[in-house]
């Protein structure tokens, strides 16, 4: 386990959670729970934003706000100085009603639909990440009509294409995101958006994986981005900004790098530096620099508590230990594999000594949350069972699969507990079911 000051064993033999046993907010909230811990979210924010700070100066630091996305969160990123990233109008609504800074929202995404432009320069979202030429004439003709000015990044493909331990440079890649540097889109791309007349081009945004760990591939986005750069400057075209997107790796399982905040600061800060010595070396005035982490703010800060309940043992095949929840409130498994470290949270003193896997309750034989993890011999029914590293894209791809109810997330810090997700209700369910007249 990477355990950390809010992340412990405790007397009892029990997991606890910035000083929660999470068998207690297991009986106290119920489960499935999802758990965030404030204080962790808010020591990885202030770090992120200080490193910026120290080693590049001019720069700041967006939160990728598709990893976990909901009113308090985003209370609390801006309270702790960070810009945010939006992804669609729900999410930009979901920041508007926390009372987010909208000139603080930077908006994404491949094909973002007229109505969520629209929504965006009414709402004067800060920068708009422009995908493609279609976009482009979408936020113009929505400029005109409503006489503003929109800010924009144009996002481009530097054929980087990082994966968790290794990355790849190619010349083309199959992408839906972003302008290609390589085949001179990007530039074209550029010289349209400096032709429109209410859209002011400030510079451009590239995003080059997710649970990056080789901090080589930032060097090498990094080393094409600049050399395109200054080729604009020779066209006598300004960028005024960089922003790196995010992607840092963070702690899953045993597999993976312990990392503590300050190691998590070692991206920004390697960031920071590859970028103020590539301006130098290059000749190009230094940029305003942005990052944005989803994961690596939010993820370790989450787990998930469950409920042990039939265990089946297949004598020499498997032994399943199902849980109260599933691939609905965390499909990371079903759709890609990924691996969590799993805790019985009621014996987590205890040697974890047996395989086991650990299948959801979906009909649906892919609904597992892992496969041949080790927990004690004597896991029961009953037990809470905790999965760590939950807190990204967990309850953001929560589904009412099966209709089962998405369950709620308790915030927690030293003192206090309380829902930021409220639980859902049978109600909920079918809230939005019609009945046509014909067959009523
Ligand atoms: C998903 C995404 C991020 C955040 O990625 P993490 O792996 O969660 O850090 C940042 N920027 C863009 C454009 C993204 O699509």
């Amino acid at each position: 386990m990477n355990f950390r000051e809010t992340l412990k064993i405790n007397e009892k033999k029990h997991l606890e959670i910035c000083n929660h046993d999470c068998v207690e907010l297991a009986k106290k909230f119920g489960t499935p729970l999802y758990v965030l811990d404030e204080v962790n979210i808010r020591k990885i924010s202030s770090a992120f934003k200080n490193t910026m700070e120290k080693e590049y100066g001019k720069g700041g630091v967006a939160y990728a706000s598709k990893a976990f996305c909901a009113e308090a969160i985003y209370k609390i990123i801006s309270s702790e100085g960070l810009f945010t990233d939006v992804v669609s109008g729900g999410e930009i609504y979901t920041a508007i009603k926390a009372g987010f800074d909208t000139s603080k929202m930077y908006f994404h995404g491949n094909n973002k639909t007229e109505n969520e432009l629209l929504y965006a320069v009414k709402n004067n979202i800060g920068t708009i990440v422009v995908d493609s030429l279609h976009e482009m004439t979408l936020i113009e003709n929505i400029c005109l009509k409503l006489n503003k000015k929109q800010n924009v990044l144009l996002r481009i493909n530097p054929g980087v294409e990082a994966h968790t331990h290794h990355y790849v440079q190619t010349a083309k890649i199959d992408s839906k995101f972003g302008m290609l540097i390589s085949n001179g889109d990007a530039l074209t791309g550029i010289k349209k958006l400096l032709n429109s007349k209410n859209i002011i081009f400030n510079g451009l945004h590239c995003h080059i994986g997710s649970q990056i760990f080789d901090k080589n591939a930032f060097t090498a986005a990094i080393d094409v981005v600049t050399d395109f750069v200054k080729k604009c400057n020779i066209e006598n075209i300004k960028i005024n900004e960089l922003n790196f997107g995010g992607g840092f790796g963070i702690y899953y399982t045993e597999e993976d790098p312990k990392f503590t905040c300050e190691d998590y600061c070692g991206y920004v800060a390697h960031i920071a530096r590859c970028l103020s010595e590539a301006v130098e070396r290059k000749g190009i005035e230094k940029p305003f620099l942005m990052i944005e982490p989803g994961r690596a703010i939010v993820g370790e800060s989450g787990l998930t508590l469950y409920t042990a309940g039939t265990i089946k043992d297949i004598k020499n095949i498997r032994k399943y230990v199902c849980i109260d929840g599933g691939m609905f409130d965390n499909p990371r498994y079903a759709l890609y594999k990924s691996k969590y470290e799993i805790v019985n949270a009621s014996k987590a003193d205890k040697n974890a000594d047996e395989i086991v896997t650990i299948a959801g309750k979906c009909c649906e034989s892919g609904d597992l949350i892992a496969e041949n993890i080790k927990l004690p011999k004597n896991t029961e029914s009953g037990d809470i069972i905790a999965v760590l590293s939950t807190g990204a894209y967990n309850y953001s791809m929560a589904s009412n699969y099966n209709r089962n109810l998405i369950p709620p997330t308790v915030l927690v810090n030293k003192k206090c507990a309380d829902y930021i997700v409220k639980p859902q209700s049978y109600e909920d369910l079918v809230r939005n079911d019609n009945i046509p007249d014909w067959i009523k």
